[in-house]
């Protein structure tokens, strides 16, 4: 099969050996996976994994080891962003989140989806209903993270939200929480984002290169609020995380999305000295993700730039970087 690696002048696309199927796993031929920040992570070596990339997928089941994974030969399928052992007490329970041994689809113990198959036990994929399209489909690991605070937050049902980042990640957040009603404003460096947050009613502060807490200027559209209750962290940069604790107010909560895996250090002394609370966001319930968007709240397919074929990888991987690109997508021959 054709699949990407990681290799040290930068990722190649090559011809890879099938690996052999264990037990209670399904093969997926995948339809499309999206190159997040995470999978630019794992490509550029800031994390330390040496498989197949690629943390998100769409596909169809076509082979299946065990009763329970050939029964879903045939479905279209979602891949969660991370699933448990399988093994441990809390996955026997039920409560695979409690794993202390999770594993991350091209991030961490299993090979990724920047390939044309993917093997992974049957629990760790979603079956799709019909009217949801691929390329609504396929973000929606992310669009899950992105959501799972207003669970673990037990947000109210109204309040104000501010998104520091307009990359793909900070977009999908803004729109997943616009549509659930929240007023959300989206703090950025990149105007051609303006459009698209102004069709979903979300505020947007265009702020400049100068040091990103005394840049927070008036908003292109939209106020600019002095503090705000809940800040969601997505930029992945020390700057960005320095603007969360400048613009949280005391007492409120700051959710963490970024990986951190620049490994800069973040001060904490605002954390204590403004009674913050800080969450960690790494992977949400997908069902809900899916619910949200079979609701047709909003497209998550509007976050994707561009496809591009499995081959042209390596240029994917590089044009993702650019200010223009959200998300983009690869698609599998
Ligand atoms: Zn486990």
């Amino acid at each position: 099969m054709q699949g990407v690696v990681i290799h040290k002048d930068g990722p190649l696309v090559r011809d890879l050996p099938e690996p052999t199927m264990t037990e209670g796993q399904v093969r997926v031929r995948i339809h499309m996976s999206a190159i997040t920040g995470l999978d630019l992570d794992v490509v550029h070596q800031r994390m330390p994994f040496s498989g197949i990339p690629g943390s998100t997928f769409v596909g169809t089941v076509d082979q299946g080891m065990g009763p329970a994974a050939k029964a879903m030969v045939g479905r279209r399928v979602v891949g969660r962003g991370s699933f448990g052992c399988g093994d441990c007490e809390a996955c026997h329970s039920g409560a695979d989140y409690r794993c202390v041994d999770r594993r991350r689809p091209g991030v961490s113990a299993v090979s990724g989806a920047h390939a044309q198959f993917i093997f992974v036990p049957h629990h760790a994929v979603v079956p799709l209903p019909d009217g949801i399209s691929d390329e609504s489909s396929v973000l929606l690991p992310l669009l899950a993270t992105a959501y799972s605070a207003v669970i673990r937050a037990e947000l109210p049902d109204w309040t104000n939200i501010l998104i520091i980042g307009d990359g793909g990640m900070g977009l999908l957040a803004a729109l997943a929480y616009s549509a659930a009603g929240y007023t959300v404003t989206v703090r950025g460096k990149h105007g051609n984002r303006f459009d698209l947050l102004r069709r979903h009613n979300i505020h947007f502060n265009l702020v400049t290169d100068e040091p990103e807490v005394r840049g927070a200027r008036p908003g292109r559209f939209g106020p600019a609020l002095v503090h705000y209750p809940y800040v969601i962290e997505a930029t992945g940069s020390a700057s960005g995380w320095d603007a969360a604790l400048a613009l949280v107010s005391p007492g409120g909560t700051v959710f963490l999305l970024s990986s951190c895996a620049d490994r800069v250090p973040r001060p904490l002394a605002a954390v204590q000295d403004k009674n913050v609370r800080v969450v960690g966001l790494r992977e949400g319930p997908i069902e809900a993700a899916l619910a949200i968007v079979g609701n047709g709240w909003f497209d998550p397919a509007d976050v994707i730039t561009n496809t591009y074929a499995l081959e042209d990888a390596p240029k994917a991987y590089k044009k993702a970087l650019h200010i223009d690109e959200w998300i983009p997508v690869l698609r599998m021959p």
